[in-house]
């Protein structure tokens, strides 16, 4: 992401705010088509959580991206910007009745269950409405994504999905059931995978149950791999988007997709990361005896992630192009753990510096808080910068 072209803009802005590149959220999108249009029968779900802007939805919907949805929020939101229904998918291991009405009055694509009490409770609001919901069963493939153990999702341990060994009675109970019917499998192994042979674990894994699923007479329509694919946090500039070529490979060489079967992968980091980052204005620089702090007008209340799961966020100063020296980068909370980066390595810093935290588009604003009953952060784009 070409930054620095922005920052006489930037200067004239009150920070912090989130910014986001069209150019390369273009560029970003079109690749992803690109490779997953390799794969038969396949669809590319924005995971709405990462990042529900409105512009950035809007460009899902033309590049023909359907929903992961995981709240009725999200449903509604998808619904009012003019996404398909078909293209629609609801995960979640706590949907309330409430969201599961949303979601039936909207006769959306299909329902990704992690429970036996949740396929009960959607076949009975189901049958009230008078309808008959689609079920894709969520599957904890017990698979280690190699990832940060706060965002591990596809092992025995976690909440998430239904255990391999109660696959088969929960299908044949699905299937007995009058107003649920079986649809497809949905598995979903972690956040910010960058280690493929998870990918190809899971591959091999499908391939298994699908084998015993067949010899069952089990038909499976559609087969829902999640998300999950990382992007390159330490050199975002190098990587400005992520691999969707290699990513995509891993599923047309290794996954055995019967014939008719539909392919879905629900992609939130991959679509949203790069080309968002957050904007903000460098308070004071305090020496301290041992160390010195570049303090900003953003905290976690704006970005969370370093806080939440030690994530780091690469920082640049847009403003000053002197030695490099050693700050610790901190927000203004008063909470310790209101730390960007400790020991980063930055151009020497004033007072009035403009500070990008890069690959910011992804769980950053989604997550913001008025915590200190701070002002909820903004959001600008590329294109209203333009305008102005
Ligand atoms: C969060 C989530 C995703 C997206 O995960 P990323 O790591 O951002 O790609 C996909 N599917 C489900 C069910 C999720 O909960």
């Amino acid at each position: 992401m070409e930054l620095k072209k922005y920052t006489e803009q930037f200067e004239r802005l009150e920070t912090p705010f989130y910014f986001y590149d069209i150019d390369l959220l273009k560029k970003t999108f079109a690749e992803a088509k690109l490779h997953v249009q390799t794969i038969q029968n396949s669809m590319l779900h924005l995971a709405m959580k990462a990042n529900y802007n409105e512009t950035i939805l809007r460009y899902a919907q033309q590049a023909g991206f359907g929903i992961d949805a995981v709240s009725g929020g999200e449903i509604l939101r998808a619904d009012q910007l003019g996404f398909s229904h078909n293209k629609i998918v609801f995960a979640g291991v706590g949907k309330t009745d409430k969201e599961i009405l949303i979601a039936l009055d909207r006769d959306i694509l299909c329902f990704n269950v992690e429970s036996i009490d949740e396929i009960d409770v959607i076949n009975n609001l189901a049958g009230k409405r008078g309808k008959n919901a689609s079920l894709a069963i969520r599957i904890n493939p017990n698979i280690d994504p190699h990832t940060h153990k706060n965002i591990t999702t596809g092992l025995k341990e976690n909440k998430f999905g239904i255990e391999l060994e109660d696959l088969i009675p929960t299908i044949l109970k699905v299937q007995n059931l009058p107003n649920v019917n079986y649809y497809g499998l949905h598995f979903h192994i972690g956040s910010q995978i960058m280690e493929y042979s998870c990918f190809v674990s899971l591959c091999h894994k499908i391939n298994e149950i699908q084998d015993t699923l067949e010899s069952l007479g089990i038909h499976t329509h559609s087969i829902n791999i999640g998300g999950g694919l990382g992007v390159d946090y330490e050199s975002p500039q190098e990587h400005p988007i992520p691999d969707f070529k290699g990513y995509f490979n891993i599923f047309k060489n290794n996954l055995k997709l019967r014939p008719g079967q539909t392919f879905h992968c629900e992609l939130g980091r991959a679509l949203t990361a790069q080309y968002g980052a957050l904007i903000s204005r460098v308070i004071f620089v305090k020496k301290a005896r041992t160390k010195q702090f570049a303090i900003l007008d953003a905290g976690f209340t704006d970005l969370i992630r370093p806080s939440l799961y030690q994530a780091h966020h690469k920082a640049i100063n847009l403003t000053s192009n002197k030695p490099q020296e050693t700050y610790d980068i901190v927000g203004p909370i008063c909470e310790t753990t209101d730390t960007f980066e400790e020991n980063a390595t930055l151009p020497q810093t004033q007072r009035g510096d403009l500070v990008a935290l890069l690959s910011a588009g992804a769980y950053g604003h989604v997550m913001a808080s008025q915590y200190n009953y701070r002002e909820l952060i903004k959001e600008i784009t590329s294109e209203q910068l333009k305008k102005s």
